[in-house]
């Protein structure tokens, strides 16, 4: 993509009513643009972004056998009136409306309900188990507070998967294997090494949740951390009960703040009971779903990605959710030719490039919003890097640059 046909701006000072360092950095850079407070529209390069962690998250929940597909965002009052969950003193963030006939409708804040009486229609016996469905959805929630930019929206991008088992054991190794897979994504995204899966509160069924807590100043949750032993617990359930059941003491713990990228619930057979999901099983018998789901929030976790690595300069984006992997930038008239034959040649190997080719930007701003950018490889062509015999290289998160030739940049952007 050509800087110069980018509609965006890079811009010097963030919004004043903006607090969070994700929103600052990604609005300054026009990742995302600031509709109200907590919510965000993402620009061609902020849904390349979101593009790149969906497509890891899709990978991971694929390999695992889910199938992905897509639900309404309008809800029927009548499916949340089965669980008891349309009630407002039960779920705080709905949004609600009418239609014109006066009927009542919700906007989709998440998506239990709704799957379980979709697949109620198509489930008969045991033989159509297991089933595991995902998608990727705008969820809407009237959250009392946003303030931490794209890390709590009232309208932001989930994957949420269900999982409908036969029985418990089903169930388990479905679970067990949704924990692995999200284990990879985190990993895939760069923050593996921080995000810890955590015990937390488990709801009616189960004594624990499970939540992949990642360690970031601007999150919300207090984490209570057993590096040794890898093991954490949310401090909403850290009493000296749940403490011994994990085989830990309260004086190993550390304490860190943390931002919950996801999480995975057990929910046995009650909402299915609730809802009369059910199947014959072999002898004929009447038998409930065993119910899970697992939530990944995809736009918190560019948020977490962006609060973690960006230094004073600007955005550090890990290669692997990077909107380019490369940032060409053009420095100077004698040096335009070259630096278009190399954004050529580049597209042509399928390297993805952001140009600077625009013409009345000084070299210092260029340099400056490359930083705040955020791409991985930084390559200057200019008049000086040409008679030093090449490129002027210099990954984001390195402080020195080095001149390599056409051939060995081509080479190293190969393997
Ligand atoms: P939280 O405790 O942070 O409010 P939650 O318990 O409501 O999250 P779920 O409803 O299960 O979480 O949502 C699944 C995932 O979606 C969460 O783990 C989180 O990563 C993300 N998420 C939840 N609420 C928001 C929000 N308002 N904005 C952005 N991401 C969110
Ligand atoms: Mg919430």
């Amino acid at each position: 993509m050509r800087q110069s046909q980018l509609f965006t701006k890079t811009r010097k000072e963030a919004p004043s009513d903006e607090v969070a360092k994700n929103a600052q950095l990604l609005i300054r850079a026009g990742y995302v643009y600031k509709v109200m407070a907590g919510v965000y529209a993402y620009t061609p390069l902020g849904l390349r972004v979101l593009e790149n962690i969906k497509q890891i998250v899709r990978e991971e929940m694929n390999a695992i056998g889910g199938q992905e597909l897509i639900m309404s965002s309008l809800q029927k009052k009548s499916t949340w009136e089965m669980t008891g969950r349309w009630d407002d003193e039960v779920v705080d963030v709905w949004f609600k409306s009418q239609l014109k006939d006066g009927t009542e409708v919700g906007f989709g804040w998440s998506h239990e309900e709704a799957i379980i009486e979709m697949l109620q229609q198509y489930l008969v016996s045991y033989k159509d188990l297991p089933i595991n469905v995902y998608q990727f959805q705008t969820k809407l929630r009237n959250e009392l507070r946003a303030k931490s930019g794209i890390l709590r929206g009232r309208e932001f991008v989930m994957k949420d998967m269900y999982s409908c088992s036969l029985d418990a054991t089903q169930h388990d190794a479905f679970y067990n294997a949704t924990i692995e897979a999200y284990k990879k994504i985190y990993s895939r995204l760069g923050i593996g090494n921080d995000t810890y899966v955590t015990f937390a509160s488990g709801g009616a069924f189960t004594k624990f949740s499970h939540e992949f807590q990642t360690i970031c100043d601007a999150g919300e949750d207090v984490v209570y951390l057993h590096r040794e032993k890898n093991i954490a617990v949310n401090e909403e359930v850290l009493n000296d009960e749940h403490l011994e059941s994990l085989g830990i003491k309260r004086e190993e713990l550390e304490k860190v703040t943390t931002a919950e990228v996801g999480n995975i619930f057990n929910f046995g057979t009650h909402k299915s009971e609730q809802m009369d999901f059910s199947f014959t099983n072999e002898h004929g018998e009447k038998q409930f779903v065993h119910l899970g789901s697992y939530g990944v929030g995809i736009t918190r976790a560019m948020g977490v990605i962006v609060e973690k690595f960006a230094d004073d300069k600007g955005i550090v984006w890990p290669a692997s959710v990077a909107p380019f992997a490369v940032h060409l930038l053009s420095l100077g008239e004698e040096a335009k030719t070259e630096a278009d034959a190399l954004y050529t040649e580049l597209n042509s190997r399928g390297v993805e490039v952001l140009f600077d080719d625009r013409a009345e930007v000084s070299a210092g701003e260029k340099f400056a919003d490359a930083d705040l950018l955020g791409m991985p490889l930084r390559v200057v062509v200019s008049k000086r890097s040409l008679e030093a015999g090449g490129y002027e290289v210099k990954g984001r998160a390195e402080s020195e640059s080095k001149v390599v030739s056409k051939e060995e940049l081509l080479s190293s952007l190969h393997a």
